[in-house]
């Protein structure tokens, strides 16, 4: 079943996933598509199942058969955000800032708690059992359309033609993602702040509020 997410030893995601990262995230093509996946990771310390180098993710070997569909949906998620990390902050950032952040403990690096928290929306809860506060990306469905299927059961369907999966989880994970974009928006409070943190804070809203119109516009534009 997993194989319908990531083609088998060395492959890359297949193209369904790749259109729910892009469309669901805002994720990078060129560099979720260049990346490949190995069961070779025998070395990787109890308790990791996967770790990301460069445009290479190893994971542990029999984790893509004994992990459900749902939890190696969660994983793929977990390190592409990793992957697209290193895209926006090159890779000697990415490492350095890791390393050095580590020394502090893994669940403290920030990169970590930024790919916890796909992770978490995605699947509804990491690996920790803590529930995802948004939406769950694998059982989001539109009512009334996509003959109500949802993420997870389009990924997984062998009825349906590729191109026929791509179109319906590019409309469920765009819009899945304007609601995720407006309850943060809505979750980012600059009450009770001052000075530099209240400044912060109002660029983070502002940022958020322009992206979730022109995510918006584009979506009515295609859809409605
Ligand atoms: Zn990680």
């Amino acid at each position: 079943m997993n194989g319908m997410l990531t083609r088998p030893h060395g492959g890359t995601l297949t193209l369904p996933m790749l259109a729910v990262l892009t469309h669901g995230f805002g994720y990078d093509v060129p560099a979720m598509r260049n990346t490949r996946w190995y069961g070779t990771g025998r070395w990787l310390p109890a308790g990791v199942d996967a770790i990301t180098l460069g445009n290479r993710v190893y994971f542990t070997p029999g984790s893509l058969e004994s992990l459900s569909p749902r939890e190696w949906f969660g994983l793929i998620i977990h390190e592409m955000t990793h992957r697209q990390q290193i895209r926006t902050d090159t890779l000697a950032g990415f490492y350095g800032s890791y390393l050095l952040q580590s020394v502090t403990g893994y669940s403290r690096i920030s990169y970590e708690k930024e790919a916890y928290y796909a992770h978490s929306q995605a699947i509804g809860g990491n690996r920790r059992g803590q529930r995802a506060q948004g939406t769950c990306l694998w059982e989001y469905r539109l009512a009334g359309a996509m003959q109500n299927l949802a993420v997870g059961d389009l990924l997984l369907d062998s009825t349906l033609s590729e191109a026929q999966k791509i179109s319906a989880l590019t409309q469920l994970c765009r819009s899945w993602r304007i609601e995720q974009l407006s309850a943060h928006l809505q979750a980012t409070q600059n009450t009770g702040l001052t000075g530099r943190r209240l400044h912060k804070t109002e660029r983070l809203k502002a940022r958020l509020q322009a992206k979730l119109v022109a995510l918006r516009q584009s979506y009515d534009r295609d859809y409605n």
